[in-house]
């Protein structure tokens, strides 16, 4: 089943965001290390996903997002203009990577099969534990990740 709240219309679908993974599985461990990373406290790494009503203050107002909605769509691999400014002006050179990367594989996929692909790229290859866009090793295992983009 799929949470509709993690469907991130950009493409950097939430269940692979470290901030919801910390937030799922109450890792106080993982929360400490994005607060550090993100210049933030272990409390304010919380997050339900992009489209819940409660999401993390750094996502909570996105042009990408606003304009997505706006236009009815359910996503970029939806709008014809992809890619446009608003990405070529995302903030996060990681995050852009991974739109620029992950939209066109959303538009060749659909939405079921793009989810399952995204969450087998960010799995760890020894165990399958399910990992994060930047985890650099298995939290599990500790095998070293290799960058997925
Ligand atoms: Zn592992």
């Amino acid at each position: 089943m799929i949470n509709q709240n993690l469907i991130a219309p950009c493409g950097l679908y939430c269940g692979v965001c470290g901030i919801h993974v910390a937030t799922k599985n109450g890792d106080e461990q993982l929360k400490e290390k994005l607060a550090k990373a993100y210049g933030d406290t272990p409390d304010k790494i919380n997050c339900q996903g992009c489209l819940s009503s409660s999401v993390y203050w750094y996502c909570r107002v996105c042009s990408v997002k606003s304009c997505v909605l706006e236009k009815g769509y359910a996503g970029c691999h939806q709008c014809e203009s992809f890619p446009c400014d608003k990405i070529d002006n995302f903030p996060v050179p990681e995050g852009k990577r991974n739109i620029l990367r992950a939209i066109p594989l959303w538009r060749k996929l659909g939405t079921e099969e793009f989810i399952r692909a995204e969450e087998k790229l960010f799995s760890c290859v020894n165990c399958g534990t399910g990992l994060f866009r930047g985890a650099r090793k298995c939290r599990r295992c500790g095998t070293l990740v290799a960058p997925a983009y």
